[in-house]
């Protein structure tokens, strides 16, 4: 059966993060994201140098096996540029990457997925899910311990089991080879979406009759809707028949951090990694070279020059104060904003030796800390048993004041009486 491909792949930063570790691409054959984890940068330089890497395997292939093996060899072959990016750049070292795509043969779809990324698959009004979560919860799911219910607030839930990056030399990447018709929808996305939208919001936009731009955009918005406390990553492909009509035209494209190069910035002896976007280049520097003109030689145009220039530089001098302005209170209102978001959220720490109730995130920037003891509790912490004590002093995030007593009566109850 013939078929052909429309996508999308669209990237946000999200409400809460200071960059995007996310990559997307969307291309011919290829569609794939990738979530990059670590350090200071890292994360969106990991996405990036794997996303780049990969994006040669979009290529036609004659059967499914040969891309499968294809796409596993590009998979490995990314790994090892992460592992001598870190040897060459120790600041980097933790950096790493998942990394959920397909590639697609004809009527056959190769998936190949390593990390907490998802693959869905909405056929014929239902959703299922392609991929099985590399995560420590996932495994207490399979193993019975805990429902899946409970893995989606479990303090945990993000511990990877398996990723890319400087961490193991041969990762074992999943690969399936599945069959897909006219109709299927694909999403591929980070847990950006998967982690934070409910799965009934996100399958209703999966079945909607929308085309693939439109449900990329808007499972993106939903993100947003529940906060987008992480970045978030969407890419949609949509399985038409041959002879349906569309406006999609095929190209191949980066979303995210891959769609930045990765540059060597050296300085001050050391050289650091470093993203660059080119297109904001000429948008930064904003300058433009004056036209080269005739200037005839009398005092008369000599002194209409000067004051022409004079006035440019009285004008252009305003134009920047207004600039600096705006910029300024740009600035003060983003602040303001991400405070303010940071005020809706509580989190169970401890202070002095004692369960506490605190106000805001525990993320500080350099002196500024976005959080106030809002209860300390009777609960010594050394009352508590050794896992709970740990979980406390990791801090144990919570939506809302009435989850925060919730969690502190939980610990109530697991106090040791000796
Ligand atoms: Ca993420």
């Amino acid at each position: 059966m013939s078929i052909k491909i429309a996508s999308h792949a669209t990237s946000n930063i999200g409400r809460v993060r200071a960059s995007n570790q996310d990559s997307g691409y969307a291309g011919y054959q290829l569609f794939f994201v990738a979530d990059g984890m670590g350090g200071h940068a890292g994360g969106d330089i990991a996405s990036a140098l794997a996303s780049q890497r990969i994006a040669h395997v979009d290529n036609n292939f004659a059967a499914a096996e040969p891309a499968r093996i294809a796409l596993t060899e590009a998979v490995l072959d990314a790994n090892r540029v992460l592992q001598t990016t870190v040897d060459a750049h120790v600041e980097l070292a933790g950096m790493g990457t998942t990394f959920s795509g397909m590639l697609f043969v004809d009527n056959q779809a190769v998936v190949g997925h390593i990390g907490d990324s998802r693959i869905y698959l909405a056929r014929e009004g239902e959703v299922r899910q392609i991929t099985s979560d590399h995560t420590f919860v996932q495994r207490l799911v399979d193993t019975g311990r805990i429902t899946p219910e409970e893995a989606l607030v479990h303090p945990r839930r993000s511990v990877l089991m398996r990723v890319l990056g400087d961490v193991e030399e041969t990762p074992t990447l999943d690969t399936q080879i599945i069959e897909t018709m006219p109709g299927d929808r694909w999403l591929l996305c980070s847990d950006g979406l998967s982690g934070f939208v409910p799965d009934e919001i996100v399958n209703r936009l999966l079945t909607s009759k929308t085309d693939a731009f439109e449900a990329s955009e808007l499972l993106v918005g939903e993100a947003l809707e529940y906060g987008a406390p992480d970045n978030v990553t969407v890419v949609v492909v949509d399985i038409l028949d041959q002879a349906t009509k569309t406006e999609h035209v095929p190209t191949a494209r980066f979303v995210g951090s891959a769609a930045n190069d990765v540059v060597i910035d050296e300085r001050k002896g050391r050289k650091l990694l470093r993203l660059l976007n080119p297109r904001l280049l000429p948008e930064l520097l904003g300058r433009r070279n004056d036209e080269a003109a005739f200037a005839p030689e009398s005092d008369e145009y000599l002194d209409f020059i000067l004051n022409q220039t004079m006035s440019k530089i009285r004008a252009r001098r305003w134009r920047q104060a207004l600039t600096y302005l705006l910029l300024a209170g740009l600035v003060v209102g983003l602040g303001f904003g991400a405070y303010s978001y940071t005020q809706t959220r509580y989190y169970v720490g401890v202070s002095n030796q004692h369960v506490t109730i605190y106000k805001g995130i525990k993320e500080s920037m350099g002196p500024f800390k976005f959080s106030k003891i809002f209860t300390e509790t009777e609960i010594k912490i050394d009352q508590l048993p050794e896992y709970q004590k740990q979980l406390v002093e990791r801090t144990i995030g919570v939506a809302s004041i009435e989850e925060a007593g919730r969690v502190v009566q939980t610990l109530r109850d697991a106090v040791v009486n000796d």
